[in-house]
């Protein structure tokens, strides 16, 4: 008998699988369905307390309810199926199904968890509070989003510690929600027409972000992907942008021109034509920084040219120099037996480094590595810049952080951020983990065998 089944939370999916689960209700006997029109007003707060995991009891593992609260929030309307069904499996003898990256039920919540995090990325960055006045002394701020998802109850705590201080409202076309200053309350979804119009706060917002603006970092594909231009009517600053755009290459030269020590790149040895068997020869007379000098090649990256997952390092080592290939060394190694591990082949992976000669000390006859510094980093980015952009991966791993801090920012910190998926303007996974030489380097072997399962389990991630 089929049972048909209203659901429009991942509270009320979780109450009705539980009943199913206990009935023994096979998945092919469920037909879940949503009013997508109706406002979410019978949803529970979902709090992060002991009872949104009572379907422990059928020991499911953390990272499917985890990824189950994202999922439950995607619009596709096979979401609550393909979780019921996934539940049931691992219920059913399946217990570790979530490792398989490659199984169709675990690839499909892996790309739907992904969709509804990038879109509260996006609402983090892009909500733009207005002022509204009650003709007292009370201060209220209210903003209108459209995220592409049901994504409000997973973005608003982040309001509520951020703006903690003030009273504010997030209408969104499916739900809105307030802010009093101590708790959360959601409501019915608005009209764009519900929120205020212009004040002196966006004056304050457009001067800020005008200082704020880096032209040097000016990448206009890229704004207009990360801040879709369906965003713009609601965010104040965008009006600066044309104008903005305009300035930058000059802003960029005098940047340029005040840094000391930084005017060197690699980018007036880039060849004209940007596909990589060209640029890899361009490269071989790169003479951007010191560090040419004593090394014996350059060493370029090497891989498909349309690879999906492209792997960066930091710098060439000692074998690598003297072969010309990238990770042949003992790090090389290592790194094999974790992709190896995680289930990747080389053969289908683009390796480089984010700096492309090698920089030793001497020492008794031998090379040793030596970190580059922010100078030589900074003057081989381009040609990194450029493989990334003649390959366009999927997804982008950074060893160690020399590479984590070229692509994502300067104050990034694997120990604090290792494993999770950015989005950054090379491509919409981004992940950092260890440097198989840093895994080498580790205090004794304990720490080794930890670190390199991180590594492993970071890879598989990747490969996801
Ligand atoms: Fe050029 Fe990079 Fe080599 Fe420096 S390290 S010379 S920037 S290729």
């Amino acid at each position: 008998m089929t049972r048909f089944l209203e659901v429009e939370t991942f509270e009320q999916w979780r109450a009705e699988s539980r009943r199913l689960l206990e009935a023994n209700v096979a998945p092919d006997d469920v037909v879940f369905s949503a009013d997508e029109s109706q406002p979410l007003l019978f949803a529970q707060e979902q709090s992060r307390d002991g009872s949104q995991y009572e379907v422990r009891r059928y020991d499911v593992p953390n990272r499917f309810m985890e990824m189950a609260t994202h999922v439950a929030c995607h619009r596709d309307p096979q979401r609550w199926e393909l979780l019921y069904r996934t539940l049931w499996r691992l219920t059913h003898g399946e217990h570790h199904l979530m490792n398989i990256e490659t199984d169709d039920d675990v690839y499909q919540l892996s790309r739907m968890q992904r969709a509804v995090s990038r879109d509260v990325h996006k609402m983090k960055a892009f909500v733009r509070f207005r002022k509204v006045s009650h003709g007292d002394e009370r201060e209220e701020f209210v903003a209108w989003h459209r995220p592409d998802h049901r994504i409000l109850r997973l973005a608003a705590p982040f309001f509520s510690r951020r703006f903690k201080a003030m009273s504010w409202s997030i209408l969104t076309p499916d739900e809105s929600v307030t802010w009093d200053q101590s708790e959360l309350h959601y409501g019915p979804g608005l009209p764009v027409t519900e929120a205020p119009d212009g004040d002196a706060l966006e004056e304050l917002w457009k001067t800020y972000y005008a200082s704020i603006f880096n032209p040097a970092r000016v990448k206009v594909a890229m704004m207009k992907r990360e801040m879709p231009v369906r965003y713009w009517a609601t965010m104040p600053e965008t009006e600066l942008i044309d104008d903005l755009l305009a300035q930058a290459p000059s802003r960029v030269d005098a940047m340029i021109a005040n840094r000391e020590g930084f005017a060197d790149t690699a980018t007036k040895f880039i060849s004209t034509q940007r596909d990589l068997p060209s640029l890899r020869m361009a490269s071989a007379a790169c003479q951007a920084c010191e560090l040419h000098q004593h090394a014996t090649q350059t060493v370029f990256g090497e891989g498909p040219l349309d690879a999906k997952l492209v792997i960066v390092g930091e710098q060439p080592g000692d074998c690598e120099d003297i072969e010309g290939h990238p990770f042949v060394g003992p790090a090389g190694k290592l790194l094999q037996e974790a992709m190896t591990d995680a289930g990747i082949e080389r053969k289908d992976v683009y390796l480089t480094n984010a700096v492309k000669h090698f920089k030793f000390v001497e020492n008794g006859g031998r090379r040793l590595h030596k970190k580059p510094s922010s100078r030589e980093i900074f003057a081989c980015r381009p040609w990194l810049e450029a493989e990334l952009a003649a390959i366009r991966p999927e997804t982008v791993v950074c060893l160690g952080a020399t590479a984590a801090q070229s692509l994502i920012g300067r104050d990034f910190r694997i120990t604090a951020s290792r494993g999770k998926i950015q989005t950054t303007e090379w491509c919409d996974r981004t992940i950092a983990t260890w440097h198989p030489s840093a895994i080498l380097r580790a205090i004794d072997e304990t720490r080794r065998s930890e670190m390199k399962q991180q590594l492993v389990h970071d890879l598989r991630i990747a490969a996801g």
